[in-house]
């Protein structure tokens, strides 16, 4: 599932062009995440999200509860 950490996202929106399906962008420009659809969505899905995001303000946390950076480079 992913986490967003609205104190560093920086309004880029690079992420809601990258997963739109996950993510929309506010009336402020800054990053809302789709919970529900963020935990339904395949993995791979989720770590373009999170490596889109040039603020790290989106992580990817495993069903196990650790965190992960954006991913083992395949995405
Ligand atoms: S890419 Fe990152 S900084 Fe930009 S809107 Fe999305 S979460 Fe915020």
């Amino acid at each position: 599932m992913l986490e967003l950490d609205q104190d560093k996202c920086q309004g880029y929106g690079i992420c809601a062009l990258a997963a739109p399906e996950l993510l929309s962008l506010d009336d402020y420009g800054m990053a809302v995440l789709d919970g529900p659809a963020a935990e339904a969505a395949p993995e791979r899905l989720q770590r373009r999200a999170v490596l889109s995001c040039p603020a790290e303000a989106i992580r990817f946390v495993d069903m196990a509860g650790a965190d992960a950076p954006g991913g083992d480079g395949a995405g």
